[in-house]
């Protein structure tokens, strides 16, 4: 197995995460995050909130709602530009993403440029395939009560689309943070939510999903300020995935991506890569937006977007820099940095070293013997101890000891307190270190 399935093997097995409708077959793109994977997930984004909006007092958070105005999309240029090149094989009648089966094409690959590439179809290996068509990657739905059989129009005027991303509900919001809050810039909008996007071909687990979590900001500027403040955020990026996170930096790249193959937004953009175990792929994104989308949505609402500077009097439209990342690409990111398969005095084991901020648990408590009372009985006031105090802290009673740690490697515990019949004598426990294995004794009032 490749270290991916091995991760995703663990990740089913431990309870991280479950293929989406796991019990119907699944649902391509689509997972489940189980009790450990819930856990590990709500530390990441709460350690991005904390980071990025609580120690700072210039960003504010919102949480919009998921179905937005379909004009929020009309402004956005979604609805015209965000969409992939499709392209279908004549022979099998499989679809799939160009830029994603032919290499060195960019997504805005033509036909002539596709069919150049010779490429044969990865399902029946024939070359016969149909012109490169745009596929748009916003899901369709439609609010209020319409029925199938009504006629088009009336279809259409209740068209609303899943949110692509979180940053519109940001935007849209914008001149309401304003006109409450009166900030002065910079400030920042912050938003973590679920985006949506059709991908025509899901892959590599949760890279490359139909659902997923974003954490986002837009951090408005004054016009002439925007490189000094792009340059904050991005030191600001690495702190967070560094420092916080625990990623490497030498598994991290910058990637300043080239005007031609940026989005339709973006005067800059850097894309922060990540050495995946499958090969290098975007982790976030850092782009300096303009004021494109405040502009348009200036134009769309008819409102004015202008910011009124209080010491000047000046008005005028602030640029945006902005952060934006992936939950479940970091969530990868963490699992392939924590992931470990080592030796140990002959014998195999898989560990998770998550940083301790991350952990699902900080300790697991156990009897030696879960059939003698007395050792239970104190292994259950040392649990309820360490609970009180730390919060995340498991039990485990079941199998053998080594069966035990073997298993608390695996999610990543980097504690185990054992009691045995020493602990009824003189107070003291085994306490076990997940990375070193090396075991040691300590005063139960020491934990
Ligand atoms: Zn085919």
């Amino acid at each position: 197995m490749s270290k991916l399935e091995e991760i995703v093997s663990l990740c089913k097995r431990r309870g991280f995460i479950f293929p989406g409708s796991d019990i119907y077959g699944g649902m391509a793109g689509t997972w489940d995050f189980g009790p450990l994977g819930v856990d590990l997930k709500k530390k990441i984004m709460d350690e991005w909130w904390k980071f990025f909006v609580e120690n700072h007092d210039n960003m504010y958070g919102v949480d919009a709602a998921i179905i937005m105005n379909p004009r929020t999309w009309a402004a956005s240029g979604h609805i015209a530009t965000f969409a992939d090149p499709l392209v279908e094989c004549k022979e099998c009648k499989s679809r799939f993403r160009a830029d994603k089966i032919a290499d060195n094409i960019s997504e805005s690959v033509t036909t002539e440029e596709f069919l150049a590439t010779r490429t044969k179809c990865p399902i029946c290996g024939k070359e016969n395939w149909g012109p490169i068509r745009k596929f748009n990657m916003m899901f369709r739905t439609h609010v209020g009560a319409v029925l199938p059989d009504d006629d088009e129009t009336t279809v259409e005027k209740n068209v609303a689309y899943l949110r692509p991303e979180t940053a519109q509900g940001i935007f849209t919001n914008y001149k309401n943070i304003v006109d409450t809050i009166y900030p002065d810039l910079p400030f920042g909008i912050a938003q973590q939510g679920k985006a949506f996007r059709n991908e025509i071909s899901p892959r590599d687990f949760i890279l490359r999903d139909r659902e997923c979590s974003q954490m986002e900001i837009e951090y408005f500027v004054r016009p002439d300020t925007w490189e000094e403040n792009f340059e904050y955020m991005r030191k600001m990026q690495h702190e967070f995935l560094e420092n916080i996170i625990g990623l490497n930096s030498e598994n991290i790249h910058e990637f300043e991506v080239p005007a031609e193959d940026r989005a339709h937004y973006s005067k800059r953009t850097i894309d922060f890569m990540f050495d995946y175990p499958n090969g290098e792929e975007e982790l976030m994104g850092l782009a300096y937006r303009t004021d494109f989308d405040l502009s348009n949505i200036e134009h769309e609402s008819g409102k004015s977007m202008a910011y009124r500077d209080k010491n000047t009097g000046e008005t005028f439209i602030p640029h945006v820099i902005e952060p934006s990342i992936g939950v479940e690409r970091l969530f990868l990111a963490v699992l392939s940095t924590a992931y470990a398969e080592e030796e140990i005095n002959g014998d195999k084991r898989v560990v998770l070293k998550l940083p301790e901020n991350l952990a699902p648990y900080k300790f697991c408590v156990s009897p030696l013997l879960k059939n003698k009372p007395e050792l239970v009985e104190k292994a259950k006031s040392v649990y309820s101890q360490l609970r009180n105090k730390y919060g995340n802290v498991t039990w485990d009673d079941s199998g053998n000891i080594g069966k035990r740690y073997r298993k608390q490697d695996e999610i990543g515990t980097p504690k185990c307190v054992v009691i045995d019949f020493d602990t009824l004598e003189d107070d003291t426990v085994t306490i076990r270190d997940r990375d070193t294995t090396e075991q040691i004794r300590a005063k139960t009032s020491d934990l």
